[in-house]
């Protein structure tokens, strides 16, 4: 059965210094048990020294890009065999701060993935719309066309090691927030169009995160929609007690 996931993505936030003291507020507030999978990704240059201060708890490092190279001349970029030699399991690939800002294409992010599975990483793989698709009731075909790039040359095994979080780009970092409603009917589509390729089981255990302005006043009720498996959250994983509140919303 597919797992509930709390991520934070912290972006290019917290140095060293600060990287230490939000790890130590979560292990600190990391009392109880929490229902769900717990991820922070902190910045490259962390993440081995993240990896090293949780690596007794129940939280996961991730990383929040990868080369879908193994080694060579690709200046400033980080391949998976790298991130595997300090104890990354899973990494996040498309965000729309990548494809936006940095320009990745669906082709690359189409390579990333199949490089990072290949070697045996996870995968979370990050689609959404933006608002002019949503005004002009495009938002279904764009983000299953993301999918289908992203995710339909995989086998069904490969699958298996990717979870999806639906971020509508209109919501990430402004406050907006897709409703609960809005969630589940773009994760409901989302879940049957992956059947589609790889057949019900599949389907049915691939998580689904929501992600877009996720915060402890709303997260429960997105949560608790079937189709939303939990949250990539960004702003308010900066917050070690914020973020906690989130994965305590299951
Ligand atoms: C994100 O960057 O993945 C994100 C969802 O950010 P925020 O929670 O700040 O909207």
């Amino acid at each position: 059965m597919r797992k509930n996931i709390v991520a934070g993505n912290w972006k290019m936030n917290c140095d060293l210094a600060q990287t230490q003291a939000l790890i130590t507020d979560l292990k600190k507030g990391l009392v109880n048990d929490v229902n769900c999978e717990l991820m922070i990704a902190p910045s490259h240059p962390f993440l081995y020294n993240a990896f090293n201060s949780t690596c007794d708890t129940v939280i996961e490092v991730v990383a929040q890009n990868v080369c879908e190279a193994d080694s060579g001349a690709y200046t400033g970029e980080i391949s998976v065999p790298m991130l595997q030699s300090i104890g990354i399991k899973t990494v996040i690939i498309g965000h729309s701060e990548r494809r936006d800002t940095y320009g990745e294409t669906d082709q690359l992010i189409t390579a990333k993935t199949k490089a990072a599975l290949d070697k045996g990483l996870r995968v979370i793989f990050c689609c959404g719309e933006h608002l002019e698709d949503r005004k002009a009731g495009n938002h279904f075909d764009t983000v299953t066309k993301q999918i289908e790039l992203g995710l339909f040359d995989l086998t069904a095994a490969q699958m298996e090691n990717v979870v999806v979080a639906y971020e509508p780009v209109w919501a990430i970092g402004t406050g907006e927030t897709a409703s609960p409603e809005q969630a589940q009917e773009m994760h409901a589509h989302l879940r049957s169009f992956i059947e589609t390729k790889f057949g019900k089981e599949t389907a049915n255990n691939t998580s689904i995160l929501y992600g877009g302005s996720v915060k402890p006043a709303n997260a429960a009720e997105i949560f608790a929609k079937p189709d939303v498996d939990g949250g990539l959250v960004g702003g308010a994983s900066l917050d070690g007690s914020s973020f906690l509140d989130i994965a305590n919303a299951f």
